[in-house]
Protein backbone atom coordinates (compact mmCIF):
# COMPACT_ATOMS: atom_id res chain seq x y z
CA UNK A 1 0.00 0.00 0.00
CA UNK A 2 1.46 3.12 -0.76
CA UNK A 3 0.54 6.70 1.11
CA UNK A 4 2.02 9.20 -1.66
CA UNK A 5 -0.06 9.45 -4.17
CA UNK A 6 1.31 9.11 -7.40
CA UNK A 7 1.05 12.02 -9.93
CA UNK A 8 3.50 11.10 -12.67
CA UNK A 9 2.08 7.74 -14.29
CA UNK A 10 2.66 6.55 -17.51
CA UNK A 11 1.12 3.67 -19.67
CA UNK A 12 3.42 1.26 -21.37
CA UNK A 13 1.83 -1.62 -23.90
CA UNK A 14 2.50 -2.75 -27.31
CA UNK A 15 0.50 -0.75 -30.10
CA UNK A 16 -3.45 -1.59 -29.87
CA UNK A 17 -3.09 -2.83 -26.31
CA UNK A 18 -5.49 0.05 -25.48
CA UNK A 19 -3.29 2.23 -23.76
CA UNK A 20 -5.41 5.39 -25.57
CA UNK A 21 -8.98 3.46 -24.22
CA UNK A 22 -7.51 3.19 -20.87
CA UNK A 23 -6.22 6.76 -20.69
CA UNK A 24 -9.88 8.45 -21.66
CA UNK A 25 -11.39 6.78 -18.74
CA UNK A 26 -8.65 7.34 -16.29
CA UNK A 27 -8.02 11.26 -17.23
CA UNK A 28 -11.87 11.87 -16.75
CA UNK A 29 -11.77 9.91 -13.40
CA UNK A 30 -8.45 11.39 -11.92
CA UNK A 31 -8.12 14.86 -13.23
CA UNK A 32 -4.79 13.85 -15.15
CA UNK A 33 -3.53 15.19 -18.23
CA UNK A 34 -3.83 13.04 -21.44
CA UNK A 35 -0.19 13.06 -23.02
CA UNK A 36 -0.71 10.75 -26.49
CA UNK A 37 2.55 11.17 -28.38
CA UNK A 38 1.26 9.20 -31.30
CA UNK A 39 -1.82 11.71 -31.09
CA UNK A 40 0.35 14.46 -30.92
CA UNK A 41 2.56 13.06 -33.62
CA UNK A 42 -0.39 12.78 -35.89
CA UNK A 43 -1.57 16.20 -35.47
CA UNK A 44 1.71 17.62 -36.44
CA UNK A 45 1.39 15.55 -39.20
CA UNK A 46 -1.81 16.83 -40.40
CA UNK A 47 -0.70 20.36 -39.45
CA UNK A 48 2.17 19.84 -41.84
CA UNK A 49 4.97 21.18 -39.45
CA UNK A 50 8.41 20.31 -39.61
CA UNK A 51 8.21 17.63 -36.82
CA UNK A 52 4.75 16.03 -38.77
CA UNK A 53 7.42 15.64 -42.35
CA UNK A 54 10.00 14.07 -40.23
CA UNK A 55 8.15 11.92 -38.14
CA UNK A 56 5.86 10.77 -40.70
CA UNK A 57 8.95 8.82 -42.54
CA UNK A 58 9.46 6.83 -39.51
CA UNK A 59 5.41 6.17 -38.37
CA UNK A 60 4.48 5.44 -41.90
CA UNK A 61 6.93 2.35 -42.08
CA UNK A 62 6.22 1.26 -38.12
CA UNK A 63 9.45 2.35 -36.92
CA UNK A 64 9.81 4.82 -33.80
CA UNK A 65 10.48 8.66 -34.46
CA UNK A 66 14.04 9.22 -33.05
CA UNK A 67 14.79 9.97 -29.56
CA UNK A 68 15.84 13.56 -29.20
CA UNK A 69 12.59 14.33 -31.45
CA UNK A 70 10.90 12.74 -28.86
CA UNK A 71 12.32 14.04 -25.78
CA UNK A 72 12.15 17.97 -27.25
CA UNK A 73 8.51 17.67 -27.44
CA UNK A 74 7.17 15.83 -24.72
CA UNK A 75 9.73 18.28 -22.74
CA UNK A 76 8.25 21.55 -23.83
CA UNK A 77 4.74 19.84 -23.12
CA UNK A 78 5.07 18.44 -19.58
CA UNK A 79 5.66 22.12 -18.92
CA UNK A 80 2.86 23.58 -19.73
CA UNK A 81 -0.03 24.45 -16.72
CA UNK A 82 -1.98 21.70 -17.45
CA UNK A 83 0.33 19.36 -16.52
CA UNK A 84 1.02 20.69 -12.77
CA UNK A 85 -0.87 20.60 -9.40
CA UNK A 86 -1.54 23.70 -7.66
CA UNK A 87 1.99 23.77 -6.03
CA UNK A 88 3.70 23.34 -9.01
CA UNK A 89 4.17 19.78 -8.62
CA UNK A 90 3.82 17.61 -12.08
CA UNK A 91 0.80 15.89 -13.19
CA UNK A 92 0.37 13.93 -16.03
CA UNK A 93 -0.75 10.60 -17.80
CA UNK A 94 1.70 9.69 -19.89
CA UNK A 95 0.35 7.30 -23.23
CA UNK A 96 3.55 5.94 -25.61
CA UNK A 97 6.38 8.27 -23.82
CA UNK A 98 8.75 6.63 -22.84
CA UNK A 99 9.24 4.07 -25.34
CA UNK A 100 13.02 3.61 -25.40
CA UNK A 101 15.53 3.23 -22.64
CA UNK A 102 17.20 6.25 -23.62
CA UNK A 103 13.90 8.70 -23.55
CA UNK A 104 13.40 7.10 -19.52
CA UNK A 105 16.86 8.44 -19.15
CA UNK A 106 15.23 11.83 -20.52
CA UNK A 107 12.43 11.93 -18.22
CA UNK A 108 14.25 11.22 -15.20
CA UNK A 109 16.96 13.87 -15.66
CA UNK A 110 14.12 16.33 -15.92
CA UNK A 111 13.08 14.83 -12.62
CA UNK A 112 10.29 13.25 -13.82
CA UNK A 113 10.26 10.06 -12.98
CA UNK A 114 7.30 7.93 -13.29
CA UNK A 115 6.13 7.11 -9.28
CA UNK A 116 3.87 4.72 -11.23
CA UNK A 117 3.50 2.62 -14.62
CA UNK A 118 0.92 1.05 -15.98
CA UNK A 119 1.89 -1.99 -17.74
CA UNK A 120 -0.94 -3.45 -20.26
CA UNK A 121 -0.49 -6.47 -21.31
CA UNK A 122 -1.59 -8.30 -24.37
CA UNK A 123 -0.77 -11.21 -26.44
CA UNK A 124 0.58 -10.49 -29.78
CA UNK A 125 -2.00 -12.22 -31.79
CA UNK A 126 -4.56 -10.24 -29.73
CA UNK A 127 -3.16 -7.01 -31.00
CA UNK A 128 -2.95 -8.04 -34.74
CA UNK A 129 -6.96 -8.77 -34.82
CA UNK A 130 -7.10 -5.31 -33.20
CA UNK A 131 -5.11 -2.95 -34.83
CA UNK A 132 -5.85 -4.40 -38.42
CA UNK A 133 -9.67 -4.26 -37.61
CA UNK A 134 -9.26 -0.45 -36.18
CA UNK A 135 -10.65 2.57 -37.89
CA UNK A 136 -10.31 5.69 -36.49
CA UNK A 137 -12.01 9.00 -36.98
CA UNK A 138 -9.71 11.80 -38.02
CA UNK A 139 -12.68 14.46 -36.83
CA UNK A 140 -13.05 13.31 -33.38
CA UNK A 141 -10.26 10.84 -32.55
CA UNK A 142 -13.33 7.98 -31.87
CA UNK A 143 -12.47 4.85 -32.56
CA UNK A 144 -14.35 1.30 -34.09
CA UNK A 145 -13.41 -1.41 -35.12
CA UNK A 146 -15.07 -3.62 -37.67
CA UNK A 147 -15.09 -6.53 -35.83
CA UNK A 148 -15.54 -5.68 -32.48
CA UNK A 149 -17.66 -1.88 -32.49
CA UNK A 150 -18.42 -1.75 -35.89
CA UNK A 151 -20.16 1.88 -36.59
CA UNK A 152 -24.08 1.75 -37.60
CA UNK A 153 -23.45 3.11 -40.94
CA UNK A 154 -20.10 1.81 -43.12
CA UNK A 155 -17.43 4.36 -42.95
CA UNK A 156 -19.23 6.83 -41.08
CA UNK A 157 -18.19 8.11 -37.48
CA UNK A 158 -21.21 7.31 -34.88
CA UNK A 159 -19.85 10.02 -32.94
CA UNK A 160 -19.81 12.77 -35.19
CA UNK A 161 -20.70 11.61 -38.78
CA UNK A 162 -17.19 11.80 -39.96
CA UNK A 163 -15.03 9.79 -42.23
CA UNK A 164 -13.51 6.81 -40.88
CA UNK A 165 -9.53 6.15 -41.79
CA UNK A 166 -7.82 2.77 -41.79
CA UNK A 167 -4.43 4.49 -40.15
CA UNK A 168 -1.82 4.34 -42.58
CA UNK A 169 0.33 2.26 -39.68
CA UNK A 170 -2.59 -0.21 -38.58
CA UNK A 171 -1.75 -2.32 -41.78
CA UNK A 172 -0.62 -5.72 -41.30
CA UNK A 173 3.00 -5.45 -42.13
CA UNK A 174 3.44 -2.56 -40.12
CA UNK A 175 1.42 -4.03 -37.25
CA UNK A 176 4.58 -7.01 -37.39
CA UNK A 177 7.28 -3.90 -37.48
CA UNK A 178 5.44 -2.04 -34.35
CA UNK A 179 5.24 -4.71 -32.62
CA UNK A 180 9.35 -6.09 -33.22
CA UNK A 181 10.31 -2.10 -32.10
CA UNK A 182 8.20 -2.86 -29.18
CA UNK A 183 9.64 -6.04 -28.29
CA UNK A 184 13.40 -4.42 -28.95
CA UNK A 185 13.09 -1.38 -27.73
CA UNK A 186 9.97 -0.59 -25.23
CA UNK A 187 9.69 -3.95 -23.50
CA UNK A 188 13.08 -3.34 -21.71
CA UNK A 189 11.38 -0.41 -19.96
CA UNK A 190 9.46 -3.16 -17.77
CA UNK A 191 12.56 -4.52 -16.34
CA UNK A 192 14.08 -0.79 -15.96
CA UNK A 193 10.79 0.62 -13.81
CA UNK A 194 10.24 -2.59 -11.55
CA UNK A 195 9.78 -1.10 -8.16
CA UNK A 196 6.70 1.13 -9.56
CA UNK A 197 5.30 -1.41 -12.15
CA UNK A 198 1.75 -2.52 -12.32
CA UNK A 199 0.35 -5.33 -14.79
CA UNK A 200 -2.88 -5.28 -15.71
CA UNK A 201 -4.41 -8.11 -17.63
CA UNK A 202 -5.45 -6.17 -20.91
CA UNK A 203 -6.84 -9.21 -22.85
CA UNK A 204 -9.88 -8.56 -21.46
CA UNK A 205 -12.88 -6.41 -22.28
CA UNK A 206 -12.29 -2.40 -22.42
CA UNK A 207 -14.78 -1.66 -19.43
CA UNK A 208 -12.64 -4.53 -17.16
CA UNK A 209 -9.07 -3.47 -17.71
CA UNK A 210 -10.10 0.30 -17.39
CA UNK A 211 -11.70 -1.23 -13.81
CA UNK A 212 -8.49 -2.90 -13.37
CA UNK A 213 -6.53 0.42 -14.01
CA UNK A 214 -8.41 2.68 -12.17
CA UNK A 215 -8.03 -0.04 -8.59
CA UNK A 216 -4.27 0.40 -9.56
CA UNK A 217 -4.58 4.48 -9.07
CA UNK A 218 -6.99 4.46 -6.03
CA UNK A 219 -4.25 1.84 -4.49
CA UNK A 220 -1.61 4.58 -5.43
CA UNK A 221 -3.69 7.01 -3.63
CA UNK A 222 -5.76 8.59 -6.42
CA UNK A 223 -9.53 9.67 -5.20
CA UNK A 224 -11.19 9.08 -8.16
CA UNK A 225 -14.82 10.22 -9.05
CA UNK A 226 -17.59 7.62 -10.51
CA UNK A 227 -18.73 4.12 -9.81
CA UNK A 228 -15.94 2.12 -11.10
P1 LIG B 1 0.87 5.26 -31.15
O1 LIG B 1 -0.36 5.96 -31.59
O2 LIG B 1 1.21 5.52 -29.70
O3 LIG B 1 0.85 3.79 -31.48
O4 LIG B 1 2.09 5.89 -31.99
C1 LIG B 1 2.11 5.84 -33.40
C2 LIG B 1 3.52 5.99 -33.91
O5 LIG B 1 4.08 7.25 -33.48
C3 LIG B 1 4.52 4.96 -33.42
O6 LIG B 1 4.45 3.75 -34.17
C4 LIG B 1 5.84 5.69 -33.62
O7 LIG B 1 6.22 5.73 -34.98
C5 LIG B 1 5.47 7.10 -33.21
N1 LIG B 1 5.70 7.34 -31.76
C6 LIG B 1 4.77 7.61 -30.81
N2 LIG B 1 5.35 7.78 -29.61
C7 LIG B 1 6.68 7.61 -29.80
C8 LIG B 1 7.83 7.65 -28.94
N3 LIG B 1 7.71 7.88 -27.63
N4 LIG B 1 9.04 7.40 -29.49
C9 LIG B 1 9.18 7.18 -30.81
N5 LIG B 1 8.16 7.11 -31.67
C10 LIG B 1 6.91 7.34 -31.17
Amino acid sequence: MTTRTAHKIILVGAPGAGKGTVAKGLVDRFGLTHLSTGDMLRAAVAAGSQVGLLAKTFMDRGALVPDDVMVKLISERVQQPDCRNTDGSPRFLLDGFPRTLPQADALAAEGLAPDLVLFIDVPNESVVRRLSGRRTCPACGNVHHVEFAPPLKDGVCDRCGGTLVHRSDDHDATIRKRLDAFAAQTAPLVQRYGTVIEKVDGNQPPEIVLKAAVAVLRRHGNAGEGTL
